[in-house]
């Protein structure tokens, strides 16, 4: 569907209205299911929120997320389900939601269509970039502080605070749009960045011990075994932004980062290019998605295995690149 389209549907949606996301969710699944949350419920609809998993702590400062309940499985029957930042019906972590009619708002290139509706802009940086657009169509004098400073926060973090190749000036027009309604972004920021644990730190000496290179130093990986979260009491969300460390790195053209979150010999492997490999394409075919700059996947099984056969796909995407720079 068009901007447009998408505004005209919500507007009309009727019945209990089901919003939910991804799971481990990111500031951009948080802030675009919060933000529609609280648009949904001034447009006067029946609304509930509910993730798969628990929000990170460090997100506790948005609103309206104390509302939000998680668990494996969604009690009740919805008319709607509006699903956000999720490309992949794997990826809401849900076996089944229980609702008649559905609707995915997505920005993933890798998205393949799996609901009744769906708009899916692969060019926007984030979820919440492409919901702003969607609200201000359908009824602009909703969007208050409180909705502004869950898109805005869901735009810090997708773009690594407007550093990465997704953010465009639109991007920073719309984040300035959404200070002149009344986004603190120095509370956005501390409230994210500046609540470190020192369990976080004790987690990043284990990590960064890790620091290994393969294909000339082309790749930088880390991994995080599930014994380093017993040893330091990190949570597995304060990993987030580790992979940073390994992409900085000089001569590095992929970051990789293996995490064995979810039991014994099952990864979580993240993956992060500085442009030359499109690390969407990679991720999808061993069965996740993403962005060009920043993709993932889950899988299982023996480490070793499972990095030898990365590399031979990181090790063909470069090759791919070489031969497209010299013709
Ligand atoms: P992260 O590495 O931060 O978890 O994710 C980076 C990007 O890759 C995000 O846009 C995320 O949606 C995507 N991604 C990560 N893991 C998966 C996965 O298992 N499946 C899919 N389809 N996308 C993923
Ligand atoms: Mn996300
Ligand atoms: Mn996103």
């Amino acid at each position: 569907l068009t901007r447009s389209e998408v505004a005209e549907l919500i507007k009309g949606m009727t019945g209990k209205i089901l919003i939910t996301t991804h799971k481990n969710p990111d500031g951009d699944a948080i802030g675009s299911s919060l933000g529609w949350y609280h648009f949904l419920k001034k447009l006067g609809k029946e609304v509930k929120i509910f993730y798969r998993d628990r929000i990170p702590y460090f997100f506790d400062f948005l609103p309206g997320v104390n509302e939000v309940e998680s668990g494996p499985e969604i009690k009740g029957e919805f008319d709607w389900v509006i699903i956000t930042d999720v490309s992949d019906p794997k990826r809401t972590g849900f076996e089944n939601i229980p609702a008649k009619k559905s609707l995915v708002i997505d920005h993933h290139i890798t998205a393949e269509p799996f609901t009744d509706y769906y708009i899916v802009e692969p060019d926007i940086s984030s979820t919440c970039e492409l919901s702003y657009g969607i609200m201000k169509i359908a009824e602009p004098e909703l969007i208050d502080t409180p909705i502004a400073t869950s898109l805005y926060t869901g735009i810090v973090t997708d773009t690594g605070s407007f550093n990465y190749s997704n953010t465009s000036p639109r991007t920073l027009k719309i984040a300035s749009e959404l200070l002149e309604r009344g986004v603190e972004p120095y509370r956005v920021y501390s409230s994210l960045f500046e609540r470190n644990r020192i369990n976080k730190f004790k987690l990043l000496e284990l990590v960064l011990k890790t620091l290994d290179f393969a294909l000339n130093g082309k790749v930088a990986h880390i991994t995080l075994y599930r014994k380093f979260l017993e040893e330091t009491g990190a949570y597995p969300e304060e990993s987030e932004g580790f992979i940073s460390y390994p992409r900085s790195i000089n001569g590095v053209e992929v970051a990789v980062f293996f995490k064995e979150v979810e039991g014994k010999g099952k990864w979580k492997v993240s993956l992060r290019s500085k442009g030359k490999v499109n690390v969407a394409k990679i991720a999808k075919k061993l069965g996740g998605g993403g962005h060009r700059m920043a993709a993932g996947y889950e899988t299982e099984g023996d480490l070793k295995e499972i990095k030898s056969k990365l590399f031979k796909e990181i090790e063909l995407a470069l090759e791919e690149s070489y031969y497209k720079s010299i013709l």
